[in-house]
């Protein structure tokens, strides 16, 4: 089902003028309709508003019906969508758009099988929540390149994760979404806002491909089949956090042109040159979290996630953040081989694992994606033998 253009529009126009190129909210309705199908591109919606992860988040919390269900202010949630959008560095590939392109993929798997008109209001916002702040303040590089001064604030297992979840968080909490009344319902959305954001540390690939098999889902399925509405929280909450990692790596199973121009944003941020930028940034931003953590004694972390929150959008201030990619240049730099390779290898050694877990619980989405991903392994696969010297 389209979501009606009207609706739509109106949405245009409340976004502040600035997000909007001029001329724009026609092609903006248009890409932001496509928000609930495989077909969505976040280049197109770049081309439309400067604050794609904005127009993603606020609109799939709308569509969702969330902002009666659970009383959210609009104008505090817009505050919200502006702080998320703005605590993104400007990554090639760890930035918002990635983060709108993995949020719209949760929206679109959340509404394919039905799972989310089924789970209850507040875990799904949880969902919309967390795959939006799942990489912000992202230093743009591994884990295994973070500097210790970072695993000492936020842990060696998943540092950046525990950063992202606590950036989130001290986001939600500024933005005054649940007032002082509601600090148990912030608890709540908080502490499934973690979980959720930790289950997109790549170290954990195995062990978050085994949710969708864990016990407590065999039961529920046994019991209740896919009607995932009568499906138990320990159930509910193991399938999100499946669903979210694969919303985060699933930019290989979208239409080509998505998933190559993420392919080469990728190649690009891992080169040695993106490399020794996202050391620097990962530097400054163990320092702030450092000197904040040491400053706040048992809330350590919480104070850390703020620090970082608010020094990333101070530097954003004025600033153009998130350029839209010109792949063609990008390319000049990247053997086209090399990134064919990366994104083949990948494929493989990671993404079937989880797609092959994804058909035993949202099958309709799965079916969709398997398309996608087998016949850009295809292209992939000969972009490699053509180049390879046996083919010349
Ligand atoms: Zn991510």
């Amino acid at each position: 089902m389209q979501v009606a253009p009207k609706r739509l529009r109106k949405l245009a126009t409340k976004l502040d003028s600035n997000d909007i190129k001029i001329g724009g909210s026609a092609k903006f309705a248009q890409v932001l309709g496509k928000v609930r199908t495989h077909e969505f591109n976040v280049f197109h919606l770049r081309q439309v508003t400067n604050k794609p992860l904005k127009a993603v988040f606020t609109h799939a919390v709308n569509d969702f019906g969330l902002g009666e269900s659970i009383k959210l202010t609009p104008c505090k949630l817009d505050a919200l969508a502006d702080d998320l959008q703005a605590a993104y560095n400007s990554n090639p590939y760890h930035g918002a758009s990635h983060a709108a392109d993995t949020l719209q993929n949760a929206v679109y798997m959340l509404h394919k099988d039905g799972l989310g008109a089924a789970l209850p209001p507040v875990l799904l916002f949880s969902v919309l929540l967390a795959a939006a702040g799942h990489d912000a303040a992202h230093c743009g590089v591994r884990n295994i390149l973070v500097p210790a001064e970072l695993e000492a604030v936020f842990g060696k297992q998943g540092s950046q994760e525990h950063m992202h979840a606590e950036v989130t968080c001290s986001l939600l909490h500024k933005s005054g979404l649940f007032s002082k009344q509601r600090s148990a319902e912030f608890a709540e959305v908080c502490g499934i806002v973690k979980q959720l954001i930790h289950t997109t540390d790549m170290s954990l690939h195995n062990e978050v491909n085994g949710y969708a098999t864990c016990d407590e889902i065999e039961q529920a399925k046994e019991a209740h089949g896919l009607a995932y509405g009568k499906w138990p929280r320990e159930a509910q909450l193991p399938l999100c956090c499946f669903l979210l990692h694969w919303a985060d790596i699933s930019n290989v199973a979208r239409p080509i042109d998505v998933s190559a121009a993420f392919a080469v944003l990728l190649g690009h941020e891992q080169s040695p040159a993106g490399a020794e930028k996202g050391k620097a940034a990962a530097a400054a931003t163990a320092a702030t979290a450092k000197a904040a953590a040491a400053a706040a004694g048992a809330a350590a972390q919480a104070a850390a996630g703020a620090a970082v929150a608010a020094a990333v959008m101070a530097a954003a201030r004025g600033k153009v953040k998130d350029p839209l990619p010109t792949l063609k240049q990008l390319l000049q730099d990247q053997e086209l081989a090399a990134v064919a390779a990366n994104q083949r290898n990948f494929m493989l050694n990671f993404a079937a694992s989880t797609l092959q877990q994804l058909h035993k619980v949202l099958p309709k989405a799965a079916a969709e994606a398997q398309q996608h991903f087998d016949s850009n392994l295809v292209r992939w696969e000969l972009i490699i033998n053509n180049s390879s010297p046996a083919a010349s």
